[in-house]
């Protein structure tokens, strides 16, 4: 190979290591978990030192919506139910990781995703359906099947249309403290 044709080459790998970097960092950056801790944690950062990883909050739901994260750390997951925001956990931890002087639960929402069926034309209102707070309503449009629309005012973050979602297409998150 001409001397050209190596630099092209190098130009070329250098492009592709480039890319493949920025691919790696995208995928980073969505795999990052984004646990939802129970309702009334302390800011994620005391959580994490407060939390001994005792487990007591898990065995206190009546819902089962607690589980037990990779990290040890306890986390929502509303695959079969809802959070009732009954207070349960917090009565069970003795550590202070979940506290009343938080103030409010959480800041937790839910997000509709692309993966709603309905916004591929399917006619579903399941999560409607769940939805007590009435936070997801449906648009009609012209010859197309109704689609979601969620207010975010109105939601309390309970899960409940995780649950009821067929295609897993909604996820609750907490929201940035102001
Ligand atoms: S408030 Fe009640 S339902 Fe919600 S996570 Fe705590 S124990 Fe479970
Ligand atoms: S339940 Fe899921 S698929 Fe059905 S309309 Fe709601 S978000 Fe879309
Ligand atoms: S999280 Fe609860 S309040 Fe919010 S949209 Fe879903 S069902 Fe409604």
């Amino acid at each position: 190979m001409d001397k050209e044709g190596a630099s092209r080459q190098m130009a070329s790998v250098s492009t592709t290591q480039t890319l493949s970097r920025a691919a790696f960092l995208r995928g980073l950056r969505r795999a990052r978990p984004t646990a939802l801790r129970p309702p009334w944690a302390l800011l994620e950062d005391d959580f994490r030192l407060a939390c001994t990883r005792c487990d007591t909050c898990l065995e206190a739901c009546p819902e089962s919506v607690i589980q037990r994260g990779d990290d040890g750390l306890p986390q929502l997951a509303f695959d079969n139910g809802e959070c009732t925001f009954c207070g349960d956990c917090v009565a069970a931890c003795e550590d202070g990781a979940l506290s009343y002087e938080r103030g409010r639960p959480w800041r937790a929402r839910a997000a509709i995703g692309t993966g709603c069926l309905a916004l591929d034309g399917v006619v579903c209102r399941l999560c409607e359906e769940a939805c007590e707070p009435r936070a997801i309503r449906f648009r009609t449009l012209l010859s197309k099947a109704p689609i979601p629309a969620l207010d975010e005012s109105a939601c309390t973050g309970c899960g409940a249309c995780v649950a009821a979602c067929p295609v897993t297409a909604i996820e609750v998150t907490e929201r940035t403290e102001a």
